[in-house]
């Protein structure tokens, strides 16, 4: 079992649903079981003139490999219609893997830990409701040090998840 942090992200066709959606699917997952979800938030799209977005982190516990869960995500992206016609473009669903147990993985189809973690925080505040501040990744950097250097700016933390 390795413990596997989901970055989860909508700003299309009522965002909240879309997630609610999500959590449902990764919760079915083979081999795998939800282990948390973080409370919703709402960020600034980083690209301007879209929606803002609807973002959460989920911690799963699995013994897939890491290919097979992004397979399994990626489906799970196109069952809830995601489209990909830009880049960052607006989007029903967006699944990333942000962390796999103490994983570095450095394919062309997968970087783990995601290569942008620090520079997100829609994806580090939710992170730190699951997973300790004293967590180091696999690379070595401190959760605690990524908060720090990541300000809390452009996030709003919903508090009906
Ligand atoms: P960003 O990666 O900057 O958040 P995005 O999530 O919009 O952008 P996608 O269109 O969802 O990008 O994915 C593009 C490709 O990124 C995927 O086809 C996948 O192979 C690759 N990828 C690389 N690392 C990861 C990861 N850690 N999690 C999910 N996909 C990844
Ligand atoms: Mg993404
Ligand atoms: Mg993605």
């Amino acid at each position: 079992m390795e413990r596997i942090y989901i970055g989860m992200g909508s700003n299309l066709a009522a965002p909240e649903q879309q997630l609610r959606c999500a959590i449902d699917a990764l919760a079915k997952l083979p081999e795998t079981t939800l282990g948390g979800v973080s409370a919703f938030y709402q960020s600034d799209s980083l690209l301007p003139g879209q929606p803002r977005y609807t973002n959460a982190v989920a911690a799963l516990d699995s013994t897939l490999a890491p290919l097979e869960l992004l397979d399994a995500l990626q489906a799970i992206e196109n069952e809830q219609g995601r489209e990909r016609l830009e880049r960052w473009g607006p989007r029903t669903l967006d699944l990333d893997i942000l962390l796999f147990g103490d994983r570095l993985i450095d394919e062309p189809r997968l970087k783990v830990p995601h290569y942008q973690i620090h520079l997100r925080a829609f994806v580090l505040y939710p992170l730190a409701e699951l997973a300790p501040a004293s967590l180091q990744l696999a690379d070595g950097r401190l959760l605690s040090d990524l908060l720090t250097t990541c300000p809390f700016v452009g996030l709003e933390r919903l508090t009906t998840a």
